[in-house]
């Protein structure tokens, strides 16, 4: 049997982690292997790629997508891409957007570049419906136009926008998904749901943005990666794909689920100044994903938050050390 090599950047982060485990788990597909390429900053993590490593259908390469000679050797070596790195945490962004410009911008065109010298049959761009705006009511098709707030969602817009117009132009097979707001475990600590659930098995406040109202929609991992699986292996070349969870939550609601679910009370919470430029509520229209692919999210959230919560009080070793660190 011929196997499908599959070259996956940012594989070490959250949703890039889980995407390898899952493909070279046991309901994954048998005939594909797997490269990571992942520069291993803050937010990658070796470990949680350690329940593939014995595979012999898996190899790490640490390195960075700005590398245009690396990029164009394991480009070559590849028959698909499926492009998770990034730098992703917009509070970052706002405190300085230059890394976010050079890895999500100058890295994927690195990419593209490499990809057009050898014509791989498929390259999947991994986006954000973060790169719409945001909307008061409705949801948004992929027909909508971009108007990014952040400088992370601008420049996840750029690099969607480069990606699509590398099909348009050359013809490249390039399928673009914008997932909403993920959550599961392996999420770094930054984030608000795993920020929020280890403060709060501290014993520590957890800090809420402004008055709490603003609304995203939740899509817990599993689903995001049979998202992305579906647009990889049936997916149409220079389409964009919105992959939702069907959860919508204010961050106030969001919080007082995480409180219960933590044993805690609202004298937990810590209302803090708001998020400059705080997008107020985004919301992906799913329906394309769902007639064309079969796409539907299978994760109840209050399951998927139930487990969430669990893994992270059976898992301190995994995240108190990036707590730490990263002096969150
Ligand atoms: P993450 O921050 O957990 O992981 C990013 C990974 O990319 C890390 O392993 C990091 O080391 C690697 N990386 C960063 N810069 C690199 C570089 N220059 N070269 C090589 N590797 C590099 O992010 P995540 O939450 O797993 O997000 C993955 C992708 O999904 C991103 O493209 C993000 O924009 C997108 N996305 C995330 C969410 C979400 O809710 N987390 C929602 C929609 C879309």
């Amino acid at each position: 049997m011929t196997s499908t090599r599959i070259l996956v950047t940012g594989g070490a982060g959250f949703i890039g982690s889980h995407y390898v485990r899952t493909l070279l788990g046991p309901d994954g597909p048998a005939d594909v292997t797997v490269t990571v390429l992942d520069k291993l900053t803050y937010a990658g993590n070796p470990a949680n790629l350690d329940p593939v490593r014995g595979s012999g259908r898996f190899r790490f390469v640490r390195g960075d997508i700005c590398d245009a000679e690396l990029v164009d050797a394991l480009v070559a070596e590849h028959d698909e891409v499926v492009h998770f790195a990034a730098e992703s945490h917009v509070d970052r962004s706002i405190q300085g957007a230059a890394e976010f410009v050079r890895t999500n911008v100058a890295g994927t065109q690195t990419l593209l570049d490499a990809a057009l010298r050898h014509a791989p049959d498929v390259f999947v761009h991994i986006s954000t419906d973060e790169v719409y705006g945001s909307i008061p009511s409705g949801s948004w098709p992929e027909t909508d136009p971009l108007q990014p707030n952040s400088p992370y969602s601008a420049a996840k817009a750029s690099s969607d926008l480069i990606a699509l117009a590398y099909h348009r132009t050359h013809g490249l097979d390039v399928r673009v998904t914008r997932s909403s707001n993920n959550y599961g475990h392996h999420q770094f600590p930054e984030k608000v749901v795993p920020l929020f659930i280890t403060n709060l098995l501290d014993g520590e406040k957890v800090p809420l943005y402004g008055d709490g109202g603003n609304v995203r929609d939740w899509l817990h991992i599993d689903d995001h990666v049979q998202g992305v699986e579906l647009v990889r292996t049936a997916g149409r070349a220079g389409e964009v794909y919105n992959i939702g969870g069907g959860t919508e939550l204010s961050n106030k609601e969001l919080t007082d689920l995480l409180l219960t679910a933590c044993d805690a009370g609202w004298d937990s919470v810590e209302y803090v100044t708001d998020r400059k430029g705080h997008d107020r509520r985004y919301s992906v229209d799913c329906t394309k994903i769902g007639v064309e692919l079969g796409y539907r999210p299978r994760k109840d959230f209050a399951t998927g938050l139930a487990e969430t919560v669990q893994w992270y009080r059976d898992h301190r070793h995994w995240w108190e050390p990036l707590k730490q660190r990263g002096g969150i």
